[in-house]
């Protein structure tokens, strides 16, 4: 019995290196190269799918496909400015959160293909619609494709800053190859424990892959700085019963950087299978953001609050497509 519990040690710990192995020899391309769509490894899923004929996890296909384009009035103050950001809606996401908001694009895949030259059109559109940044939503399983239309957009005068708005589900390699495409990382911190990650997203490591990856974006583009419209800002959504472990969550920025900006969000609403679980069937109460907001004060850490639902101007359509 005992020799059998050792053995089957042994082999899952030969297992776990090899699966490692097989992950770090996986070599990431170039990231405007489509050939990394052929066996993909854009996330941490891994999932070495080719695109050209099968969906990954993230639930999409080969060409990139948004849900909507707008200009966004509700992120945070810098980024939206008066007019708004320029937000492209991604569809898919290599997350699957069971309270997302965006379900039908995120995780039912509502949206459309476009060209990398219709991105790079759209790009320009909301730079002429007056943005003041474009804000990439969910951008990771289209990576290739947005570099492609970023490299085009530029060359036809494209100068807005790039925000990359991610969950942080991230890896660090793909992250590191962004550096020069990015201007301002938007990282959420969803969990501070790879058991909610499991439960609420259904990933099982988001706390340990979520440090590595916004390690990389605080050393690439530092906290983030308004004049020069480039850094890191960390977004917050405080859950219900403390799910979201948001004082760990803050003292691992402060532990970074004190300056960097923290968005503090309290809008948090159980959609869908959130409504059937026993830890986040509900909004936060006041006390529960007061007191993630308290831990934020006492670390010295800044940023933003989220103002009331009933303030908050939201989105204006864009016409995106280019005339040419
Ligand atoms: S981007 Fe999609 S297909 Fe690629 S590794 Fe991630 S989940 Fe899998």
């Amino acid at each position: 019995m005992l020799h059998d519990i050792i053995v089957k040690w042994i082999i899952l710990q030969f297992e776990m290196v090899r699966s490692e192995t097989v992950m770090e020899s996986v070599e990431l391309k170039s990231l405007s190269n489509l050939e990394i769509l052929e066996s993909c490894t854009l996330c941490p899923r891994m999932c070495q799918v080719d695109r050209r004929t099968t969906k990954g996890i993230c639930g999409v296909g080969y060409l990139p496909k948004v849900s909507n384009i707008v200009l966004h009035k509700g992120e945070e103050p810098p980024l939206s400015g008066e007019n708004g950001a320029g937000a492209v809606f991604f569809s898919g996401c290599q997350m699957k959160c069971i309270y997302c908001q965006n379900m039908g694009f995120s995780q039912k895949g509502v949206g459309f293909e476009i060209s990398a030259e219709e991105l790079a059109c759209a790009f320009l559109r909301v730079q002429e619609a007056g943005a003041q940044t474009l804000d990439l939503v969910t951008p990771t399983p289209h990576i290739p494709w947005i570099v492609k239309a970023l490299d085009i957009a530029r060359e036809r005068g494209f100068k807005l800053p790039v925000v990359y708005n991610t969950s942080s589900y991230e890896r660090v390699e793909v992250i590191k190859a962004l550096e020069g495409y990015v201007d301002i990382y938007l990282a959420d911190i969803r969990y501070t424990d790879n058991s909610y990650g499991m439960q609420y997203s259904k990933v099982p490591d988001y706390w340990d892959v979520t440090q590595k990856a916004i390690r990389e974006m605080y050393r690439q583009v530092g906290p983030f700085d308004e004049e020069k419209m480039r850094g890191l800002i960390v977004r917050i959504l405080v859950l219900p019963n403390n799910v979201s472990g948001h004082d760990r969550a803050l003292e691992f920025i402060a532990s970074l950087d004190k300056k960097i900006s923290v968005a503090l969000m309290s809008q948090y609403i159980p959609h869908f299978g959130a409504k059937q679980d026993e830890l986040i069937n509900r909004k936060i109460t006041k006390d529960e953001y007061e007191s993630a907001l308290d831990k934020l004060i006492e670390l010295d850490l800044d940023g933003w609050m989220q103002l009331d639902e009933k303030e908050r101007v939201t989105t204006f359509p864009v016409d995106w497509r280019c005339r040419i």
